[in-house]
């Protein structure tokens, strides 16, 4: 069989798959992940700053909504979009939370905020559209916009603008081509959100030359500056909430990453297409996970609040002790579970005399040698970062961040 498909896909002898796909890496964040899980699994005593995953169980009353689903047969396919009930959860949330009102009609269920933000990019680029990506960025943004054959325009923005982007930054990279600009708020990685003034600048530069806003909120609930509150650009008025698509899910929010429950939220024309779309490649969200995300969404939010206030908790103490260690640095993160540090003036030092010239060789030496992951940021756009999701228990962030100073200070 194997044979009978080499040949017909063999070019110069040599297999020829798609040249799109063999051009991708797999994402960093699962790769170190899934580095610490398996050196944890040969009994190492790693600790993990790596994928951002809350580590607390997903709440009780959205497991039991999922054992009731079982218990009941709602077992079978769904509509492709998702069960109407959920659709409807999702604008009563939209409505009561961001004062934005949406109809179901234009809300699709996919299976996770990556896969709603595939099936966006897949819907509404065309050979070649541009689409602006603030850097630092989540990785796979850029890999999704390319896959999907639009070109991704990175923009680099500045520590002393929060990472924001400016008018001078849209304006710089705009062109004719220019189809979408993403925005994330919370920051993955920042740890930053967008003030009103911010997105107002970018409402006016999509409304102006028509252009959509990738609006991605998976990390609104978890704020940290008591100065900051998060606000949906689709609120801000009626040209700009006609631009916009709204990407959210309930994986950070309610812990529940594995359940594989997003959406998006937009104009009805864009919903109906990705609704066609996600009918041909997935059918529909998985039947159970729906009813634990109706739970989540309708059901009490208590727990969202216990673990905003853990992770502040841990929030302060990492920017604590980072701030206490020489040659690195950081802004102090307001929302969202990252810090992203600065770790230019460590390279050229050496440990053992393995030398560091990145981010990438960093987070090697440091996993090598001291048994803690961390994510590097080149796949973010910024080979002099690295990124510490503290998603951990505050015991396991005091032993990284006590391995961390030590490195530190060991390196010559
Ligand atoms: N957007 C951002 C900024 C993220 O960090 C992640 C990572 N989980 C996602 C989207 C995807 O979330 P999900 O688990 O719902 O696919
Ligand atoms: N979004 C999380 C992260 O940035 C989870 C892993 C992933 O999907 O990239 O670590």
């Amino acid at each position: 069989m194997f044979n009978v498909l080499k040949k017909s896909f063999e070019v110069n002898g040599l297999m020829e798959l798609s040249r799109k796909i063999l051009s991708i890496k797999p994402s960093a964040t699962l790769a170190v992940t899934a580095k610490a899980k398996a050196l944890k699994a040969d009994g190492k005593d790693v600790v993990a700053f790596a994928a951002g995953e809350p580590d607390f169980d997903t709440p009780e009353n959205i497991k039991q909504a999922a054992i009731k689903a079982i218990n009941d047969g709602f077992t079978k396919y769904t509509t492709s979009s998702g069960i109407i009930e959920l659709r409807q959860a999702v604008c009563d949330k939209l409505k009561r939370e961001n004062n934005v009102q949406y109809d179901p009609s234009q809300v699709v269920i996919s299976n996770g905020a990556k896969h709603a933000l595939a099936n966006v990019f897949m819907t509404i680029l065309n050979d070649g559209d541009e689409v602006i990506i603030p850097a630092p960025f989540w990785l796979s943004y850029s890999t999704m916009v390319m896959v999907a054959g639009g070109k991704p325009v990175i923009v680099y923005t500045k520590a002393e603008n929060n990472f924001m982007l400016t008018k001078s930054d849209l304006e710089g990279a705009k062109t004719d081509r220019t189809r979408a600009v993403i925005i994330t708020t919370p920051n993955n990685p920042t740890g930053m959100i967008a003030s009103l003034d911010d997105l107002k600048v970018i409402a006016d530069f999509a409304v102006k030359n028509d252009i959509l806003v990738i609006s991605d909120e998976i990390y609104e609930h978890l704020i940290y500056n008591p100065d900051k509150k998060h606000i949906c650009i689709a609120s801000l008025g009626k040209d700009i909430y006609d631009r916009t698509i709204v990407i959210n899910g309930v994986s950070k929010s309610y812990s529940m990453t594995g359940w594989r429950i997003g959406y998006a939220a937009c104009p009805p024309e864009i919903a109906k297409c990705i609704s066609s779309l996600q009918s041909h490649t997935a059918s529909n969200p998985n039947s159970i996970a729906q009813m634990a995300a109706l739970e989540a969404l309708n059901g009490p939010q208590d727990s969202v609040e216990y673990m905003r206030q853990q992770f502040k908790k841990r929030c302060d103490y990492i920017y604590e002790r980072e701030e206490s260690i020489p040659l690195i640095s950081a802004l102090k993160p307001e929302g969202a579970f990252y810090l992203y540090v600065n770790i230019e003036k460590t390279i050229g030092k050496k440990y053992n005399g393995e030398e560091i010239k990145d981010g990438a060789s960093f987070a090697t030496i440091l996993l090598e040698n001291k048994l803690t992951a961390v994510v590097p940021c080149a796949d973010f756009g910024t080979p002099n970062y690295i990124r510490l999701s503290y998603a951990i228990s505050i015991d396991d962030i005091k032993k990284g961040m006590d391995r961390i100073e030590e490195f530190i200070k060991e390196l010559k």
